[in-house]
């Protein structure tokens, strides 16, 4: 049988492929064969596109296991702050940036640091009015679960007098009775969220309301189609996107159907503690997958928000606030009855944890639920993970639990500041924070991702940062992973996470074919972020990034 397309001449490591294969040959949108490249020229029919990868690395397509599309495409639009720091580079880069986006509609920065105006300054309205006095603003922070806006947006949203957005969030109030622009969890900025064209279609507990105008569909699928086309850029072919809901699904199913996706999409249902168990059958107004391209049959849930504001669930009190370990998002009990119901189901359950507390009562609801419906292969995920009791570290791999990571979310990695995290956080809880190498030395199953647009997409460069994590005290443990360890959380991984190890993560006969072509050295990423870039990407047998 002749090939559609076949690579000669490349890299391809033990860790993917068969030992000796320097070339791959592809037909249908599979892999048909791998071998040297003599072997794979019997393949090279008329019709064969050949190319030569002239000695570069190939590799399946990196796999990111959690982010948000929509999310991310909106904010390809907004200004990334990340780095980011102090007030006149802040209101130069703000300036420049309302410069391009005539009218008066609201600005966005995103990936917001805690102490972007200095320790100890945190961002209010009264800051950013000196920035941008005549027009709505909204700073996001960089974990997602936080904002600020200035007084011109809190006054539009109908917030500067204070608002009640339900348990668990907070319209900040100020020492003057008004408003402080802080805005805690999403219930709280969603209220801002609302001014942007998106009118919060993209925040992570929207919910359809059948008011959608025909605009608003064509808008929202050209953000999930640039969302996509930039996982491609980045050598991403598939993707599980953490905030599902109908309205996403039914565009990606447009987008699928018409052969636009760039990257396969797996698509969680969000739920909510107000939804109740009975929310878990709202994965039902998902409608008809699309095989191959983008799949349901999983949920996701929050136990806890993060550090930074006080919203991690902890064991032990917080040393700064004797006595507080933060609530729940969703009450124990509900969150195992949820659980035993999504399982009964045979739905993936993941749910983010970040505070030890949260992964604790996370465990508990996934035990819950073995004990109900007795053991089977599951593969419930816990998203993030920041921080685990040594206890509960063993009790990952006996319950079958998958740990879905970020490589870039520690702090001191991607550009974060140690402060105010590490302090909030508190010290005793550092020698199990982020615990990559620990999670694999007890043989849990491992999986990257970036939480984009919480931070920076590219898979090289988070895996920059695993290899070149720093410890935060001399007396720490090494949490650091090697460069395969890094690949297969970013490919093996992350297909086994999500339950497509049958057809993706590997070059072998029958597998997707879903590839990526590295320039420069991977070797060299554990001293250079810049070391390796993408110059190629293929989905499905198709060029979705690169011109070779
Ligand atoms: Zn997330």
């Amino acid at each position: 049988m002749s090939a559609d397309l076949v690579i000669l001449n490349a890299h391809m490591r033990p860790l993917f492929a068969a030992p000796g294969s320097t070339a791959i040959a592809v037909a249908a949108g599979r892999i048909l064969a791998t071998g040297d490249d003599a072997a794979i020229r019997t393949h090279i029919g008329a019709e064969t596109r050949v190319i030569d990868a002239g000695g570069r690395a190939l590799m399946p397509g990196f796999i990111e296991s959690h982010l948000h599309l929509m999310m991310g495409g909106a904010a390809l639009s907004m200004l990334n702050m990340g780095a980011l720091f102090g007030f006149d580079p802040v209101r130069a880069a703000l300036t420049d940036f309302a410069a391009t986006q005539p009218g008066d509609g609201i600005l966005f920065g995103y990936a917001v640091n805690y102490v972007i105006f200095g320790e100890g300054t945190r961002p209010d309205r009264h800051i950013l009015d000196r920035i941008i006095p005549d027009r709505p603003l909204c700073l996001i922070a960089t974990d997602l679960h936080c904002a600020w806006a200035n007084t011109s947006a809190l006054e539009l949203a109908g917030i500067l007098h204070g608002a009640d957005p339900g348990p668990g969030s907070e319209v900040v109030m100020g020492a003057d009775g008004l408003a402080s622009g802080e805005l805690r969890e999403f219930a709280a900025m969603n209220r801002v969220k609302m001014l942007s064209p998106l009118q919060g279609r993209d925040a992570m507990d929207y919910r359809m309301t059948g008011q959608e105008t025909a605009g608003a569909r064509d808008h929202d699928r050209a953000v999930i189609r640039a969302a996509g086309d930039y996982c491609a850029s980045l050598g991403i072919t598939r993707a599980v996107n953490m905030d599902g809901n109908a309205w996403q699904a039914g565009l990606m199913r447009d987008l699928a159907l018409a052969g636009e996706m760039p990257v396969r999409v797996s698509l969680p249902l969000m739920l909510e503690a107000k939804d109740g168990v009975e929310g878990v059958a709202r994965i039902g107004d998902f409608g008809a997958e699309v095989p191959g391209w983008l799949s349901f049959g999983r949920i996701k849930l929050f136990m806890d928000g993060v550090f930074d504001t006080w919203t991690a669930l902890t064991v032990t009190d917080y040393p700064d606030r004797p006595g507080f370990r933060s609530d729940p998002l969703i009450p124990p009990d509900l969150f195992n009855r949820i659980c035993v119901e999504a399982d009964r189901r045979g739905l993936q359950i993941t749910t983010h944890a970040v505070g030890d507390g949260a992964v604790r009562a996370v465990i508990d609801g996934y035990e819950a639920a073995a004990l109900a419906n007795g053991k089977r292969d599951a593969r419930h995920r816990i998203e993030h993970i920041d921080t685990i009791t040594p206890d509960d570290l063993d009790r990952l791999k006996p319950l079958g639990i998958t740990a879905s990571m970020q490589p870039v979310h520690p702090p001191g990695s991607a550009g974060l500041p140690l402060e105010p995290t590490t302090t909030i956080m508190g010290r005793a809880r550092w020698p199990t924070a982020f615990p990559w190498a620990m999670i694999l030395a007890r043989d849990v199953p491992l999986a990257f991702g970036t939480d984009w647009p919480v931070s920076p997409l590219s898979p090289l460069y988070a895996i920059h940062c695993a290899l070149t994590r720093r410890l935060w005290a001399d007396d720490m443990p090494d949490q650091r992973i090697s460069l395969d360890e890094c690949l297969a959380a970013y490919t093996t991984g992350g297909a086994f996470a999500d339950f497509n190890e049958t057809r993706a993560g590997r070059l072998a006969p029958g597998y997707d074919a879903d590839l990526v072509l590295i320039d420069g050295s991977l070797e060299n990423l554990a001293t250079d972020a810049r070391a390796a870039t993408v110059a190629l990407t293929i989905c499905a047998g198709k060029i979705t990034y690169g011109t070779f």
